[in-house]
Order: C-alpha cells, then sequence, then structure tokens
C-alpha cells in the first residue's frame, strides 16, 4: 500500500494491521477501486457504527472543543466499570456542558438490586470527580433494556441542538448507537463521517429530524484496565456478558484467592469472614494457602491459573495493601475485571495486579 491511500468516506490513512485504529481496511478489500476504511464501508452498507479509538491528546482537544459548542453531551459509561469508564480530562473540559450520563450494562447487576439506589451511586461518583450530570439513566444496550428511556431523555435535554456522544472503549457505545439508530429508522437519513476540525479525528454524524445531528466520537482508550491487556479469546473470559452470580468466599486469614492469573487476593490478617467476588460468571477463581500462593502461581499460571493464556506484554504483577475496619463494607475493584466486597469484619488484605492497574477502594455499591 503506498503511504498516501486514504478513505474515500473519512480521509483516515488506510492500513491494514490494526482493526481498532482509524483506516483500517482488510487486505483483500484493497484490491477494490477507491478503498474505504472498514468503518465506512460498514456504515454505508450496513448503517452500522463501528468502534474506533484515539490518542489520549488528540482526545483531549476533541472534548476541549465540544465543550466550547453549544449542545447536548451524552457521556456513556459502563455501570460495571464505573472507574475504567472515566475518560481523564472530561471533568476539565466538560464541566460547564449539559449532560446526560448513561450507564450501560445494567444487565449485568442481580434483579436484586434497586434501579433507583444504583442510580443515586452513579450521579454520587460522578459529582465526586467533579461533574454533575443534569440527568443519569440507566440501561442495556445490548438487551435492548430501558433504550426508550434514553431517547427520551436525549430529546428532553438536547433542545433543538446537536447531540455528542463521548466514552471510552468498550463501554458500549457502538451497541447503543446502533440500538438507538435501529429504534429511529422509519425516520432514514443517511449517515456521514466526517473529520472534526482541528484533529485527526473523524466523527460519525447521525442526522436528526431537526436538521441536527447525533454525533458519535471515537472511543478512548484506558490503558488502566486489565481489560486492555489481554487477548480478544481472553477478553470473552473476563468481561461478563450475562447477570453475575457473585461468589462468596468464607476465608480464613492466610488465604488466598486467585482470578485466573490475572489478579491475587491474600486475606493476611483478621477473623474469619466471607468475601464476595463479582467477576464474571466464566472466570475461574482458586483458592489456596497464602504460604503456596507463589509456588502455585509460578507453576499453573497460564493453565490451571487463566485467562491470561499468554503473558507475553503483560506489566508484573504489583501488590497493593489495604487494612479494613469492622463493619466498613467496601468494594475493592480491579478497573475491567470487577470487585471483591471487603470489610465484614477488620481485614488486611494484599491485592496483586499487574502494574499499572490501579486498585481502588469505594463504598459498597450492593
Ligand atoms: P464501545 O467500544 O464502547 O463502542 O463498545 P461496544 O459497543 O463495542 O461493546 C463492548 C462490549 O460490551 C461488547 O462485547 C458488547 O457486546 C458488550 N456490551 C455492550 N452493551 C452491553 C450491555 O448492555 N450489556 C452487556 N452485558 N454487554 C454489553
Amino acid at each position: 500500500m503506498t503511504d498516501e491511500a486514504r478513505c474515500e468516506g473519512c480521509g483516515a490513512l488506510l492500513q491494514t494491521e490494526d482493526p481498532g485504529k482509524p483506516g483500517y481496511v482488510p487486505e483483500a478489500a484493497l484490491e477494490r477501486e477507491n478503498p474505504v476504511c472498514r468503518r465506512c464501508f460498514r456504515i454505508r452498507h450496513y448503517n452500522e457504527v463501528a468502534r474506533v479509538e484515539q490518542d489520549p491528546d488528540t482526545y483531549l482537544r476533541l472534548l476541549q472543543r465540544i465543550g466550547q459548542t453549544d449542545s447536548l453531551v451524552v457521556w456513556v459509561c459502563d455501570l460495571f466499570d464505573f472507574a475504567g469508564s472515566w475518560i481523564p480530562g472530561i471533568q476539565r473540559y466538560l464541566a460547564q456542558s449539559d449532560l446526560v450520563l448513561v450507564a450501560n450494562k445494567i444487565d449485568l447487576f442481580p434483579k436484586s438490586v434497586k434501579r433507583n439506589r444504583l442510580r443515586e451511586w452513579v450521579r454520587r461518583s460522578a459529582e465526586r470527580r467533579g461533574l454533575r450530570p443534569a440527568d443519569v439513566v440507566l440501561c442495556s444496550a445490548a438487551k435492548g433494556l430501558h433504550i426508550d428511556e434514553v431517547i427520551a431523555t436525549i430529546d428532553r435535554r438536547r433542545q433543538g441542538r446537536d447531540v455528542y456522544v463521548v466514552g471510552t472503549t468498550n463501554v458500549g457505545k457502538s451497541t447503543l448507537i446502533n440500538r438507538i439508530l435501529r429504534e429511529e429508522e422509519a425516520d432514514g437519513g443517511e449517515i456521514t463521517t466526517s473529520p472534526y476540525p482541528g484533529t485527526t479525528l473523524d466523527v460519525i454524524r447521525i442526522p436528526l429530524e431537526d436538521g441536527r445531528a447525533l454525533i458519535d466520537t471515537p472511543g478512548i482508550v484506558r490503558r488502566d484496565r486489565l481489560s486492555e491487556w489481554v487477548s480478544p479469546a481472553d477478553l470473552r473470559v473476563i468481561v461478563p456478558r450475562r447477570e453475575i452470580h457473585p461468589r462468596v468466599y468464607q476465608l480464613n486469614d492466610s488465604q488466598t484467592l486467585f482470578f485466573g492469573g490475572l489478579v491475587r487476593f491474600d486475606f493476611v490478617s483478621g477473623p474469619r469472614q466471607p468475601f464476595v467476588c463479582y467477576v464474571s460468571n466464566d472466570l475461574y477463581i482458586h483458592r489456596t494457602k497464602r504460604e503456596r500462593a507463589d509456588e502455585v502461581y509460578s507453576r499453573h499460571r497460564g493453565e490451571l491459573l487463566s485467562p491470561p493464556s499468554e503473558f507475553e506484554g503483560l506489566p508484573e504483577m504489583e501488590r497493593q495493601t489495604f487494612r479494613l475496619s469492622e463493619g466498613e463494607k467496601k468494594d475493592l475493584v480491579i478497573p475491567g475485571l470487577g470487585w471483591i466486597v471487603a470489610g465484614k469484619k477488620a481485614a488486611e488484605i494484599h491485592m496483586w495486579a499487574p502494574r499499572g492497574i490501579p486498585v481502588e477502594v469505594r463504598p459498597a455499591i450492593i
């Protein structure tokens, strides 16, 4: 391919290496006259939006520009990975914007969890980090739950303005937009891509009936989520797709839990107590004695302790220490994987996760 080949649709430089990046085109499609990138191809032929990623600096410039427009901003986040779906810098650039927060993947939560409680939790979490959304809507794009509420909220809030949709990768933004498109399909109209002024980002414009547009922006990647470090096959194991069945472990001190070979949880000291794990039902949890943990890990990682099925590129595990007091129910959150509820009684805990993946403590969500 010559260096100059560009997509007819969005103008991105064509490349055949990385399907997640702008301008990706499968080798075979290059034979065509006037090739377009896969994303534009899908938009043209299937009216379907696919996700691409962007580098952080370019993305921040885009946020800044959006913040300067008079528009409605819809921020899509993953309810199951709220910390991991926070867009770095969003509070700096969009704090003054009219903002609707759509928290996706509600289907993963046990039915017993009250929606109102979750909604308030999301609102408080956003406010603590410096954003005050006008509305918080919980939905499931994949299951089609509460999509009508998302659409109604956007319609009510936008008051004749454009709508920008932002989010990190993997939160389900494309799934949601495709869902909205399908619901609104009757209105027709042609979806187009266009480069966003002053950036190399291309955005997708979906016309609304009053001449305004719903503008989908590329997702930004957060490297500090475990989900960004594993292979696509492993991703299918760790990203939950069905309602989570919490797994409860009654542990004595000096016991260890391995979450595949990705994360290690040591209950170092404290009275016997339960720890409740909210992770994908498909992720294997292995219990062992703490004194044996190093040996078990070096002997079984990648096999019994899997995912990851391959370790190349995955940073070494690093330890973080947590001390919880009795009755202080807390979630120990591993971005991109899930969380463990602890603190029924006093406990000292060591969490081991790949370097660069910060384990967070928050008041228990459930
Ligand atoms: P994007 O990167 O934000 O555009 O995310 P995608 O739309 O590609 O979705 C990322 C992953 O989340 C995919 O595996 C989807 O199937 C999954 N997903 C999207 N919406 C939902 C949802 O409502 N519930 C669940 N459980 N998974 C979802």
